[in-house]
């Protein structure tokens, strides 16, 4: 039997001697924090803590960057930005829970004498609870003191405005309903097209999206297929164009914070 070659990207791969000469040459090491949660007929219920890890994947190959293990695991799903938790699969993790991991994760990069962090959102949802994780940990260590910086973002984050626009005929519906719609199903073509089954695209739309929240989840407020709008419009060139702003947007966050 062969064993299957080592990733040198991934901090798991490494050796900790190998681990520590990457501290030592202060490289960024990446948190992707995603969620188990349904996508539609078409995506897999990993698609948050995959398309994240993807990116930091491909940041490894541009960047002086060690991949950290990603947490597959996310705050709850709510119903108008993912479906909610009614759907058999999705299974996430509470606020005290998520902000504990995180806190205790970027303790022991700082112990370690890691002073690049970034902390990769793809789960809209976790934001402020990785930020409680954050300033915990910053609480514990002096940031300035050790010359430490960590950033939270996410491959959404860098997604122009002026593509949403060209991308949606100037009508981009917002973030929150385009859970499993044309962006994330484009982008996931683009970057890893075996997680994409594109004979199955959802083209319905929910029948109302409310500005608030509704405990228990009532059923017109997501579709029966789970995504909350329309993937029929997904392309390779879509994803493509989504991906560069994505790519350039990190490129320009580490020129900025981390002289790179
Ligand atoms: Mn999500």
């Amino acid at each position: 039997m062969t064993l299957p070659q080592r990733d040198k990207r991934l901090a798991a791969h490494l050796t900790w001697q190998e681990f520590d000469q990457r501290v030592k040459d202060n490289y960024i090491f990446i948190l992707t924090v995603g969620a188990i949660e349904q996508h539609g007929l078409h995506l897999p219920i990993g698609f948050d803590y995959l398309m994240g890890h993807e990116v930091a994947l491909e940041l490894a190959n541009r960047y002086p960057v060690v991949v950290m293990p990603p947490l597959q695991y996310g705050y709850r799903s709510q119903a108008t930005v993912g479906g909610g938790d009614q759907f058999p699969g999705t299974t996430c993790v509470g606020a005290q829970a998520l902000i504990a991991t995180v806190r205790d994760i970027l303790e022991e990069l700082l112990r370690h004498g890691v002073r690049r962090i970034v902390v990769n959102n793809s789960h809209l949802e976790n934001h402020n609870f990785l930020v409680e994780g954050i300033e915990l940990a910053r609480r514990n260590v002096n940031l300035e003191k050790h010359g430490c910086k960590i950033l939270l973002t996410g491959w959404g984050n860098f997604v122009q405005d002026a593509t949403l626009d060209a991308l949606f005929d100037g009508k981009f519906p917002g973030w929150d309903p385009e859970h499993a719609a044309v962006i994330e199903t484009s982008a996931m073509l683009a970057i890893h097209p075996e997680y994409v089954d594109m004979s199955r695209l959802p083209d319905e739309s929910c029948p109302r999206y409310p500005k608030y929240s509704i405990f228990p989840t009532p059923p017109d407020v997501v579709t029966k297929n789970g995504a909350l709008a329309p993937a029929k419009g997904t392309s390779l060139e879509k994803g493509k164009r989504i991906l560069q702003d994505v790519f350039n947007g990190y490129a320009e966050a580490f020129k900025t914070e981390f002289g790179l």
